[in-house]
């Protein structure tokens, strides 16, 4: 019996893949039994004929009769079925004389081809991933947490008590509805990756050396330097007589690592509530070589100072072991220093590029250049 095209009702993947199959299945059996160009010319017009043919009443029935919620689920599987269905119509010929030679695992090898381009990896992954390898070779392991945190793991075990002023400065994201709970427990969109470093302290005694990229939000108006969203790469290291002499070597290895190894490092006192001794790190400006001129005109990325500011870091309070004391982080025994950077603003000056936002558009012409 010939084919027609069935109603659904049950617009379930399974359901529609069978549909799509028992159509592909007839569409080969009569291309199959296509004996001359008449017949090939009605084979054509009722699949491919523009108002009534199989895949323009496939379109009314399948994808306008769809209920709404599912429109995008059978768009997907109707646009394949149509792309097959063509390749398999418009790829039946006539052979020498009136025989015909129909293709029947729907593939024309004579066609060209249908070019699926590859994707490429997003600048500021790839920056992270480059980041996070500098540390996995000197023996880190990679940790990650979720991007809904609790304030606990956010503020309070981080030494940033209820109401201290800290707090102000990450312009935190707080999720609706979550006023009946005790404070501690309200959830919040993660300001910062350090949540992940109490997780895994929790989870893992000392020694420890973890690298962990994330992606963090805070409440930021979007600018050329500035998105809700954006990335961070955060590193802990814990063990006994770890100084802050580690903390440097460490760090200037990395920055050579990833920038060359030209490069100078130096660091300026700085606060964090989650380190004592904080430090930011800076970094010998490697666009203009540390001049603060690029020929005749000044060099913008580091405000003609030949130095980019690029982490901040420092030694974990003990306050901090305090909270993880009992998984044997005692704070006289232990010590440790954390650092952590953005990966946007890395990728934005790593790239030469003058705008956060452009990262975060999804302009393919934009991307497409670092591929
Ligand atoms: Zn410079």
């Amino acid at each position: 019996m010939a084919y027609t095209v069935p109603k659904l009702t049950d617009y379930s993947a399974a359901a529609l893949v069978k549909a799509v199959n028992q159509c592909i299945d007839a569409c080969q059996a009569e291309a199959a039994a296509v004996k001359n160009e008449s017949e090939l010319k009605l084979l054509r017009d009722r699949w491919l004929g523009r108002k009534t043919g199989i895949l323009t009443q496939i379109n009314d029935l399948w994808l306008k009769g769809s209920p709404k919620g599912e429109k995008r689920e059978v768009g997907i599987h109707v646009n394949e079925l149509k792309l097959r269905i063509q390749i398999l119509v418009e790829g039946t010929q006539l052979a020498v004389g009136e025989t015909v030679k129909a293709v029947s695992d729907g593939v024309d090898i004579t066609l060209p081809g249908i070019r699926r381009p590859i994707g490429a990896e997003h600048p500021v992954i790839k920056t992270m991933h480059e980041i996070v390898a500098v540390f996995q070779k000197l023996g880190y392991s990679v940790a990650e947490g979720p991007v809904v945190e609790t304030d606990y793991y956010n503020f309070e075990a981080l030494n940033f008590p209820p109401n201290h002023p800290a707090r102000d400065t990450q312009d935190t994201l707080f999720i609706a509805g979550q006023q009946t709970k005790p404070q501690r427990e309200r959830l919040l969109l993660r300001t910062h990756t350090s949540p992940v470093q109490i997780r895994t302290m929790e989870r893992m005694r000392p020694p420890l050396r973890i690298v962990i990229p994330g992606q963090v939000h805070r409440n930021d108006p979007p600018d050329a330097s500035h998105s809700p969203m954006f990335h961070q790469v955060e590193g802990l290291a814990v063990d006994t007589n770890i100084t802050f002499g580690d903390l440097k070597g460490t760090l200037d290895h990395a920055m050579k690592a990833l920038f060359g190894s030209s490069v100078k490092t130096h660091f300026r006192p700085s606060f964090f509530p989650f380190t004592e001794p904080s430090a930011e790190m800076f970094v010998s400006c490697f666009i203009c070589g540390g001049s603060g001129q690029r020929g005749s005109d000044p060099c913008r990325p580091c405000k003609q100072t030949g130095w980019i500011e690029i982490l901040g870091c420092g030694m974990v309070d003990p306050n901090v072991f305090e909270f993880v004391k009992d998984n044997g982080y005692d704070p006289k025994k232990v010590s440790g220093f954390a650092f952590g950077m953005g990966a946007d603003r890395i990728a934005l000056l790593k790239y030469g590029v003058d705008d956060i936002q452009l990262f975060f558009q999804g302009d393919v012409r934009f991307l497409q250049q670092f591929s």
